[in-house]
């Protein structure tokens, strides 16, 4: 029996569990995981790299329910965070301190000393000034932090505007020239040790080609560096690799290996990589109900009960996305939709003219590849509460975060003391 997302007589289906079902009991919309399939891409990651043996660091940024890093870190996953409370995530869930490690180009001394003190990995420092405050930080608490320096290889990884890092233009890292003069310089720096060498290009990368370019100037710079007497001990080739949305064609596991592979030959160093989306975007999908369909003169639409405060990638990244009928799709031809949501913007969408079977008031409909940067973006906008996660394993399901009552979004906010005072004032 097939695992995952399936139709089975052309009703969808996660695992053994029918998504009519999920609806029925936990209400739209809904997000819905499977664990089945978080489990195999982490397993097809780890075999395609194997031979690398490298430390892989989940980006929790991808999607950061505490079971779905709990279930990659019961396999052994370190992870990739950039927040304090990225950090608290990962350890609540199990991730060994020693695997985390940390980016970010903008830590306060807070989630400084909250790092250090966990123990991780290593920080992978963004700037010269960010390493003289980690020096302090370390200092103060009679410590040594391991730091990565975060190179920029100014590389354009053909991707999204909002979502290439890795171009000198971009804040991220530190630029190559200056990231040798900065290593070290920071022999001198008590407090800290450099033992790395990090990058991140980029995200939903789809062409090998850049990650081969990055890797091969961040790995001469690491042997440049022990040339000047800099110890380095690992490289760490960030994340980014792309998955299939629409009609991309990605590299495949097995060339993004290959251009790690060369890029690492011969050096001796050790290897970390930070995969998000590729672990979990193919495993989550939004579930949604259609509340009207409304024929205009120039268009249809496909008002749906999920918006843009669910699911934001395609009004904030123009993204694509694939959107299906949960029961058996209607015969006949296809006819074109705007699918939107119920938010006072015209940038509440979720496709634009896509040919959909018909749809009617009613239709559950999936939108898929919804794993990554789906649910970890919610927002409340227009007093929508957060909508439910769901786990699926076999034919068992969970709720991994239940739906947010308006009640408990409310009650986030209060009044101040001398307007409460103010209802009193009658007595
Ligand atoms: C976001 C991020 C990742 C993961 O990127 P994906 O495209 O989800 O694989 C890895 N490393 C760093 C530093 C990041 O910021």
């Amino acid at each position: 029996m097939s695992k995952g997302f399936h139709r089975r007589n052309g009703a969808l289906h996660c695992d053994g569990v029918a998504l009519a079902r999920v609806a029925r009991d936990f209400g739209t919309p809904a997000w819905v995981y499977s664990q089945t399939v978080l489990e195999q891409r982490w397993r097809l990651f780890e075999k395609a790299t194997a031979d690398l043996d490298p430390t892989i660091c989940y980006a929790l940024k991808a999607n950061s329910n505490q079971a779905v890093i709990a279930t990659f870190a019961a396999l052994g996953a370190g992870a990739d965070i950039v927040s304090a409370g990225e950090l608290a995530r990962a350890l609540a869930a199990g991730v060994p301190a020693k695997k985390i490690v940390f980016a970010g180009v903008g830590k306060s001394e807070a989630e400084m000393a909250m790092a250090l003190e966990a123990g991780i990995l290593q920080f992978n420092v963004e700037s010269a000034p960010e390493l003289a405050r980690l020096s302090a930080v370390a200092q103060a608490m009679n410590t040594t932090a391991s730091v990565a320096i975060r190179v920029n290889p100014d590389v354009d990884a053909k991707t999204h505007r909002k979502i290439t890092t890795g171009k000198s233009e971009n804040k991220f890292g530190v630029e190559l020239a200056q990231a040798r003069e900065l290593a070290i310089a920071a022999r001198r720096l008590k407090g800290v040790r450099i033992e790395a060498l990090s990058t991140h290009i980029g995200s939903q990368i789809t062409d090998v080609t850049p990650y081969r370019a990055a890797f091969r100037r961040v790995a001469d710079l690491a042997k440049a560096l022990r040339a000047d007497g800099v110890a380095l001990k690992r490289l760490d080739f960030g994340g980014g690799l792309g998955v299939v949305y629409r009609d991309e064609t990605p590299p495949d596991l097995k060339a993004y290996a290959a251009a790690v592979r060369a890029a690492m030959k011969g050096t001796g160093f050790g290897l970390v990589l930070e995969p998000g989306r590729w672990l979990v975007a193919d495993a989550g999908l939004l579930l949604a109900r259609v509340e009207y369909v409304k024929q205009g003169t120039a268009k249809r639409y496909a008002i749906l009960d999920a918006a843009m405060n669910d699911l934001i990638r395609p009004t904030l990244y123009e993204a694509w996305m694939p959107i299906e009928p949960v029961a058996k799709p209607r015969a006949g031809r296809k006819l074109p939709y705007d699918i939107v949501g119920p938010v006072c913007e015209s940038g509440d969408f979720f496709a634009h003219d896509r040919q959909m079977p018909k749809l009617a008031e009613g239709d559950l409909v999936a939108v898929r590849q919804a794993g990554a940067y789906g649910s970890v973006m919610s927002s409340t906008y227009n007093a929508r509460p957060l909508a439910p996660e769901l786990l699926v394993k076999g034919t068992k399901i969970a709720e991994i975060r239940g739906r947010q009552s308006v009640e408990a979004l409310i009650a986030l906010d209060q009044l101040a003391p001398w307007q409460a005072g103010k209802s009193r004032r009658g007595k």
